[in-house]
């Protein structure tokens, strides 16, 4: 089944890196692993499936040989822009919502990502560096707290297609019900840690959760998507408390339309079961497409098995390098197509049945429930 006519819709990635960001083998090398460790890095990526397999379709791509080095140098030799664009319209992506919240030195800002790719590109708010930033711009709890909610209200005509959660690295996702009292005696505290500290990371489990709170309500009234992190992801997650079934009380409270990002990977049949069980939670394969490598059939298959069509999104989280966004994009359509092709060979869809499931995961979900065009 050739899913490559389907352009996606990716509701969920990052922004690119300026291209020496990545030129050396270990500046590119990192990018293959959610670890940190240089000498995962080093030693153990070259033994990384989606690491080698990236390399022969790269040497493919750039008519080179099937090395690090070739494809490095190969890579060189093509100015980034245009190399960009050639990833990105084999990709055939056609709009990209981006989260800008994980940043670094040399990455692109919103407007040099619009000139950069061949397609649509719309900012998605984070929430924690919301936070954080007026945390370190306001006195009292209750001016942050206003200004937190009127931020948010005014995200659509910010030009913002979603808001995001990252409070599964800071404090977990067991989101405590809104309590104003502790949060704002942990606001002080938390101001001053961040006078202190420039590299402040707000992790104060009532203070998150009750900001998460007021964003949930204000998701449920505009009908704003609220996506959260799930399941694994860099290496400060715990995954431990990153299972999305912590977000049941949420989700039970509200009316939110609430995305479970990375299919809560390792957790994606309890995320399944949450999009199968709520009309307002959707489910996102990304992350765990593409880094699932061979596991990616296994994971559309249980998650399609208990999950209706219309709930589940592809997108790729992809960062840094182009070639991650053409990598998701090529192993996404291939676990996705071997799943379809199965339920065809079985008799359980007929074939247009499974091309419209195909083109719901790849872009129609997404475009209706972030209402973009
Ligand atoms: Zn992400």
């Amino acid at each position: 089944m050739d899913l490559n006519k389907i352009p996606i819709v990716d509701h969920h990635a990052h922004p690119l890196s300026r291209a020496a960001a990545t030129t050396g083998a270990e500046t590119f090398r990192q990018w293959f692993t959610e670890s940190t460790d240089p000498e995962i890095h080093h030693r153990h990526v070259p033994n990384v499936l989606f690491f080698r397999t990236a390399i022969r379709w790269l040497a493919e791509a750039l008519d080179c040989a099937p090395t690090l080095e070739d494809v490095l140098e190969a890579r060189a030799g093509i100015p980034y822009e245009s190399w960009t664009r050639t990833l990105f319209e084999q990709a055939n992506i056609q709009l990209l919502l981006c989260d800008y919240g994980y940043s670094g030195q040399q990455v692109f800002s919103h407007k040099e990502m619009k000139a950069l790719l061949p397609c649509e590109v719309r900012p998605i708010l984070r929430l924690e560096t919301l936070a954080e930033d007026l945390i370190r711009r306001h006195n009292t709890f209750e001016d942050m707290v206003e200004d937190f909610v009127q931020h948010i209200r005014k995200a659509r005509s910010d030009g913002y297609a979603a808001l995001k959660s990252i409070i599964a690295y800071r404090s977990g996702l067991a989101i405590a019900p809104p309590a104003k009292k502790p949060a704002r005696r942990a606001f002080d505290a938390t101001k001053a840690e961040a006078a202190q500290n420039r590299r402040f990371r707000l992790t104060d489990k009532p203070l998150c959760d009750y900001l998460v709170w007021l964003a949930v309500q204000e998701s449920e009234h505009q009908q704003l998507p609220l996506q959260f992190h799930t399941g694994f992801g860099d290496q400060d997650a715990d995954l431990l408390r990153a299972n999305p079934l912590h977000l049941r009380s949420v989700i039970e409270n509200s009316r939110a339309p609430i995305v479970l990002l990375h299919a809560g990977w390792p957790y994606y049949r309890e995320a399944a079961h949450l999009a199968a069980l709520y009309p307002h939670v959707w489910l996102d394969l990304s992350l765990a497409i593409p880094f699932a490598t061979v596991g990616i059939p296994a994971m559309i298959r249980d998650v399609l098995g208990m999950a209706p069509f219309s709930k589940v999104m592809f997108a790729t989280d992809a960062f840094t390098m182009p070639e991650i966004y053409w990598l998701a994009a090529r192993w996404g359509r291939w676990g996705l197509g071997r799943v379809l092709e199965e339920m065809v060979d079985d008799t359980f869809l007929d074939a247009d049945e499974a091309y419209e499931a195909a083109r719901q995961l790849l872009s129609e979900n997404a475009l209706e429930l972030y209402g973009v065009e």
